[in-house]
């Protein structure tokens, strides 16, 4: 099997397909979005592992291409790593509602103790559905109130040091600490490492 041209992003969020566009601009090869009418498979895996490879392989399967996946989501200390898995439909589909709630839920709790991390979980599917997984996490802190008007989800109210939010950083800047800069490095580096006609056979 060829080393493949074309890679197919199996998701519909925006604010990620950005971002993915920029971290994966290394790689010699076309990153496509997934057709925006395309309906993509439920989220009902219990791990993001288990996300990711079902969004990857629903794709790579129907279609023959190479897949990329993923899955996200916040961990928060004091909600017992909630809501995690569960990130993007907390309370709700709003990203708003979602933080609001986090927001809501910390509000007895004081700084040293609104520890948080956010982690995403790459899965590579090929034609034949074999998945390859890369996972990144970057640890940080929910602020108090909601700061900056960049990225998205979460972003404007987690804080790497406690201060400045991921939305009022730049997408650049972001993407050099940010969860899924780190697991597209494992991804890169992983691509890299394989000769063009065993892409992966895991
Ligand atoms: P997913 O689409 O199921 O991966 O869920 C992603 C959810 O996790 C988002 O709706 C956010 O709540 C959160 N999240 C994950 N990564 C990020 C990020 O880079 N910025 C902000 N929020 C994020």
């Amino acid at each position: 099997m060829l080393r493949p041209k074309t890679l197919y992003m199996a998701t519909h969020n925006a604010g990620k397909l950005r971002e993915f566009e920029q971290l994966l601009k290394p790689l010699p090869l076309d990153l496509k979005p997934y057709a925006a009418n395309a309906e993509i498979v439920e989220e009902t895996g219990t791990t993001y592992a288990e996300n990711a490879a079902l969004k990857a392989r629903a794709v790579a399967l129907k279609w023959g291409v190479y897949a990329l996946g993923d899955d996200s989501g916040v961990e928060v200390d004091a909600l017992n790593g909630e809501p995690g898995l569960r990130s993007a439909r907390f309370v709700s589909d709003e990203p708003w509602a979602n933080s609001r709630e986090i927001l809501l839920r910390l509000m007895a709790v004081p700084y040293p103790q609104r520890t948080a991390r956010m982690r995403a979980v790459l899965c590579l599917a090929n034609p034949r559905g074999e998945v390859k997984f890369f996972e990144g996490v970057v640890e940080g802190f929910i602020l108090g109130w909601p700061r900056g008007t960049q990225g998205f989800g979460v972003d404007p109210i987690f804080s790497l040091d406690g201060v400045t939010s991921l939305a009022e950083m730049s997408g650049e800047e972001k993407n050099r600490i940010s969860h899924r800069a780190k697991a597209a490095i494992g991804l890169m580096t992983y691509w890299k490492s394989r000769d063009s006609d065993a892409l992966f056979s895991i």
